[in-house]
């Protein structure tokens, strides 16, 4: 297929497999994926191991009780609910139910970098809105102006995060109703919200509630990040019953494994033990952040578990150098940043541990040209 030979299969980072085999167990400080540090809280843990005496079973293909605790979570019918092996399982599916040959999908310019895959893929046109300069307030983040700008009248598709994955950045939740009042009743708008649980800005809240007036809003959610279930790949997706029921039509057979569905569930009732986990981020990310702007490198703002640091021009040398200590990151290139890496806020000692690597590399002769 055409679409599918222009496209570049989604970039993990690193070979992490066997980067932990040269280094000593649990000797690779892993920042590259944004996942959870500190693993899921006890209840999840013991509702995960309940399900392992029967694994010779297939999981409950409808997901029930999983959806019917999310719909309480978020006060809505279980009917408005689909869960996927991931969210991006979710984020291709929209692609392929409401998308193809002819019709206009809209992102921003470093946006996840799933949209344009998922559009790609179905052979739709993939249109681009320029995000916010790097000097704005939001840097690089998305401008909502400019993306409605890019909705054309076949444009069936617009995928939206909030938080922004790679940039953290975030857009205030006056300027999306404003947004989504502008867009045709019969374009769908996807908004991934994959860090919601770990954005607390005074501006920034769910789209969720807004579900109600508008058919025309898809919110998509992960297990991966906050909740710290990166291993098991859950995801869900709410929106209006019939966007959900179309959905449904190409959703695979017992797409969410029966451990994932247990320890979903779990997780999702342990707010004690999400509530410490997010606290701790948001202290360990505050304290990251200074101590990186401290060395010269500019920071951008993040609501979420992540910061996209600019390193410039010695941004390869010091991937590299980190590599080779066993402190790894995201490098993005592939996003057409090649002066920033990404970095997932670790615990205390991990971002210790990227500090005095940094620091190490940062005084190093070899470095000589780093920005300090
Ligand atoms: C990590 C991430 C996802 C994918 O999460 P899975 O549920 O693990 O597939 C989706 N969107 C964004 C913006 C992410 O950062």
């Amino acid at each position: 297929m055409p679409a599918v030979r222009g496209l570049r299969a989604y970039d993990p980072g690193h070979d992490l497999v066997a980067l932990r085999r040269r280094f000593a167990p649990g000797g690779l400080v892993e920042l590259g994926s944004n996942e959870n540090p500190y693993g899921p809280g006890p209840r999840a843990r013991e509702a995960a191991a309940a399900v392992l005496g029967e694994l010779h079973r297939y999981p409950d293909p409808l997901g029930g009780d999983l959806k019917r605790a999310l719909a309480a979570k978020h006060g809505v019918d279980a009917a408005q609910v689909i869960l996927g092996n991931g969210s991006h399982e979710l984020l291709m599916q929209l692609a392929q139910v409401f998308a193809g040959p002819g019709v206009d999908v809209a992102m921003s310019q470093f946006g996840f970098a799933v949209y344009a895959i998922a559009a790609q893929a179905v052979g739709a046109n993939l249109r681009i809105a320029p995000a916010l300069p790097r000097d704005a307030g939001m840097p690089r983040g998305h401008d909502l102006d400019a993306i409605a700008t890019t909705i054309t009248p076949e444009t069936r598709l617009v995928y939206l995060a909030n938080p922004n994955n790679p940039t953290g950045t975030w857009f205030a939740h006056d300027a999306f109703a404003t947004f989504l009042a502008r867009v045709p009743g019969d374009t769908l708008v996807v908004i991934d919200e994959a860090y919601a649980e770990i954005a607390d800005a005074p501006d920034f809240a769910s789209a969720l509630p807004l579900l109600a007036a508008h058919r025309n809003l898809v919110v998509t959610r992960t297990f991966s990040k906050a909740y710290a279930l990166a291993g098991l790949r859950v995801g869900y997706a709410v929106a209006h019953p019939d966007v959900i029921a179309l959905l449904e039509r190409l959703r695979e057979s017992f797409n969410v494994n029966a451990v994932a569905l247990a320890a979903a569930e779990a997780a999702l009732g342990d707010d004690d033990w999400l509530r410490e986990t997010l606290a701790a981020n948001a202290t360990q990310r505050d304290l990251l952040a200074a101590a990186l702007r401290e060395r010269g490198w500019p920071v951008s703002p993040s609501q979420t578990n992540f910061l996209l640091v600019e390193f410039g021009e010695d941004t390869a040398r010091l991937e590299q150098g980190l590599l080779a200590r066993g402190v790894v990151l995201r490098p993005m290139a592939g996003y057409g940043l090649p002066q920033c890496s990404r970095i997932s806020v670790g615990s205390a000692a991990e971002n210790r541990a990227l500090l005095a690597a940094l620091d190490e590399l940062a005084s190093g002769s070899e470095f000589s040209g780093v920005a300090r």
